[in-house]
């Protein structure tokens, strides 16, 4: 069967998952601790990608070549940016870009050198069934019916983005580049880039915990300790549930 790597980005997102983890066995390679086992009737390895796009890439590529993981989810949270895009809401990226990537005038701006490319994309049949447990999460966790589940491009970027002002210039410089994005966080970009080099499927889902404003770092720890370690156990659990079982 296909191991599973399951991302996380805070202690406190991976808890819930941890404890449910059955035969688990941890080791440590590159300065990280990873956890093998089984969750849901899935085998699994659980590690922290630890923050920004530097520590993720290190994660993702231990994750393939040590660990053997044949496709990797991220679950972890993120400030929204995109209109309608509130705390609590969930989304599914469908691509990544960094928004702090600028090589202009040598290459265009956001295009990540000798890639040719700007966005990365993930999976595209992982991303829907990412979308389907996300919708079975959100449902089973009886949440108020205006918390909403978006799909499109999430940016990365070594920032936490935490003003109002920031966020606008951050959007409005993406959008001039015709990139319309929902969300901001500092890890996605680098473990899609990474998947891509690899050739292994990626998948991503951030719950909003902020607006990327002045509140950001007010709302962001309550959030994620208290709502967004609940989302990703029920995500999770639902995914793991829609992969196939051999
Ligand atoms: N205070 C935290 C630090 C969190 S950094 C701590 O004690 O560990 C923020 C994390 O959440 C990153 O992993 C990032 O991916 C995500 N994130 C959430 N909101 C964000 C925002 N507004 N800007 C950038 N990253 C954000």
């Amino acid at each position: 069967m296909t191991t599973t790597a399951i991302l996380s980005a805070l202690g406190e997102e991976q808890q819930g998952l941890l404890e449910r983890l059955q035969h688990s066995e941890k080791s440590n390679h590159a300065g990280r601790d990873f956890w093998r086992g089984e969750l849901h009737g899935q085998p699994v390895v659980l590690a922290l990608s630890r923050i920004g796009k530097v520590a993720a890439a290190t994660t993702a590529t231990a994750l393939i070549e040590h660990f053997g993981a044949g496709r990797i989810v991220f679950t972890g949270v993120a400030g929204g940016v995109g209109e309608g895009v509130q705390v609590g809401d969930v989304v599914v990226a469908d691509e990544f870009i960094q928004h702090d990537m600028d090589a202009s005038p040598i290459f265009p701006r956001y295009e990540v050198p000798l890639y040719g490319k700007t966005r990365f994309a993930c999976d595209a049949g992982l991303s829907r069934l990412l979308l389907q447990a996300s919708r079975a999460g959100l449902d089973s966790l009886a949440l108020p019916s205006r918390t909403l589940l978006h799909h499109g491009l999430v940016a990365s970027g070594d920032r936490f983005v935490s003003g109002a002002r920031e966020s606008h210039t951050l959007r409005s410089s993406l959008q001039q580049g015709g990139h319309e994005v929902l969300a901001v966080e500092m890890e996605g970009a680098a473990v899609a880039q990474v998947c891509f080099d690899y050739g292994v499927p990626f998948a991503a889902v951030r719950t909003i915990s902020d607006r990327a404003d002045d509140t950001a770092h007010v709302d962001f720890p309550v959030f994620v300790r208290d709502v967004a370690s609940l989302y990703a156990q029920e995500i999770v659990r639902h995914f793991l549930g829609l992969l196939p079982k051999r």
